[in-house]
């Protein structure tokens, strides 16, 4: 097989498997589909965040592998904690790392943990989390200074901060010239309108089915530019997603209950000023970090709180999960515990107030962290999984594929490139190709 002379991998945020119902009947979505192949069901990584999942696609392993085991680094105290956004977090080669090893010119946009990463045009996610930083700065210092100069120049007026559909809407003008100008072999791109409009309204609301067709039409653009510059022969188009979304109406403050027996202290100001047992949340799932993970008179006091708090009523939580099982289903193997909400419930890091918040629909995009609809579950949930699509000449036509998991898109997306990426938790999905 003549590997592709371009990749273009399109990220599109907590577009779920259930979205090929309205893929189908959109123009551009409906035309890869039929020209290419596609996965009804892509099951993605535990915890099913944008971090470790964006992670696994181009690692082709388990975030307890790559490690980037959550959004967000562990930072007790810290109501928002600074998120994996440097590439010196991922502790294995990625897909951008291999090609431009091989030769290949590569770029990347707002592509997640690729801060600092060594990658030819790269805008990465990156927005700043204290006072004292500067946007224009902070990304300016971690990615391709002139490039992001000129993006910034030229398209930076379509931007509102990270509010959409403008921020999708810089991202596809950038894509456009990023493709015409630089013609990069391998180009990966972040889209996140159907994520954020799932998180503000509703898994299924107007807004979100909204953003799926503005999707179709920047899909259609990049089609498009292809054509302009005489490469769409030459090129392979992947338009994959990295979690699905569930609807909710409860908040768990599990650091609330450790606060209440006694294993987190507060000082008079109502900071945090010790602890034995935290609660770090993955938004539908979480971790429980023990400060002494060996203690096991410690690992058995905080598993009974837990079970007693499971067993007392409505409690929220679908499953508590010892390290071995958090281990077995990839996560972070320096937890002491897991716990999985269920459908309808997620959970924040707060340690005051109360354990219960029922969310305030009048107050989302008001409250921080009050949202309609998240991810974070375990992939295992029902109707839960993401997409997978490829069109490109090694490809087969109007293929169709029942399953997979996000961690064989890695080495598959390498396959395209004509790279091996070796050692890796997933394998290449064969029945992709001609
Ligand atoms: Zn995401």
């Amino acid at each position: 097989m003549t590997s592709s002379k371009y990749l273009i991998v399109l990220s599109f945020d907590a577009m779920s498997s259930e979205d090929y119902h309205y893929m189908k009947d959109l123009p551009n979505f409906k035309f890869i589909l039929n020209n290419g192949t596609h996965i009804e069901k892509v099951t993605s990584v535990y915890p099913t965040l944008t971090y470790p999942a964006h992670t696994s696609i181009i690692t082709g392993m388990l975030p307890k592998n790559h490690g980037i085991v959550n959004n967000t680094l562990f930072q007790p105290g810290r109501m928002s904690p600074d998120w994996h956004w440097y590439r010196k977090y991922v502790k294995c080669p990625t897909l951008y790392d291999l090609a431009k090893e091989n030769g290949l010119k590569t770029a990347a946009l707002l592509w997640p943990v690729t801060a600092g990463a060594n990658i030819d045009y790269n805008l990465p996610e990156i927005w700043p989390n204290k006072w004292y930083e500067n946007q224009a700065l902070v990304s300016l210092l971690s990615g391709a200074p002139c490039y992001i100069l000129k993006l910034n120049d030229k398209f930076g007026k379509l931007r509102k901060g990270i509010s959409q559909p403008f921020l999708d809407d810089f991202i596809l003008q950038s894509t456009l010239y990023t493709i015409k100008k630089k013609k990069p072999n391998l180009l990966l791109v972040h889209f996140t309108d159907v994520d954020t409009n799932r998180h503000l309204f509703g898994y299924n609301a107007k807004e979100s089915i909204d953003a799926i067709h503005r999707h179709d039409f920047r899909l259609g653009e990049i089609l498009k530019a292809t054509k302009d510059i005489g490469i769409y022969e030459d090129t392979t188009f992947v338009i994959l997603g990295d979690h699905s979304a569930l609807d909710e109406h409860t908040i768990i403050n599990i650091n609330v209950l450790f606060k209440e027996k006694g294993l987190i202290t507060l000082d008079s100001n109502g900071r945090l000023k010790d602890w034995e047992a935290y609660f770090s949340s993955c938004d539908g799932s979480g971790y429980v970090y023990l400060k002494n993970p060996h203690n096991s008179h410690l690992i058995k006091k905080v598993e009974d709180i837990l079970l007693n708090f499971i067993k007392s009523g409505d409690s929220g939580i679908e499953a508590l999960l010892n390290k071995d099982q958090a281990i077995s289903l990839g996560a972070n193997d320096k937890c002491s515990f897991m716990l999985e909400a269920k459908k309808g419930y997620y959970f924040l890091e707060k340690y005051t107030g109360s354990i219960f918040e029922k969310i305030d629909e009048s107050l989302i995009g008001v409250k921080k962290h009050y949202t309609m609809a998240t991810h974070g579950y375990s992939p295992l949930k029902p109707n839960y999984s993401t997409i997978f699509t490829a069109m490109g000449r090694n490809i087969k036509k109007g293929g169709v594929i029942k399953e997979a998991n996000i961690v064989d898109e890695g080495p598959t997306l390498a396959k395209i490139i004509g790279i091996s990426m070796k050692n890796t938790d997933g394998k290449v999905i064969d029945d992709l190709f001609i």
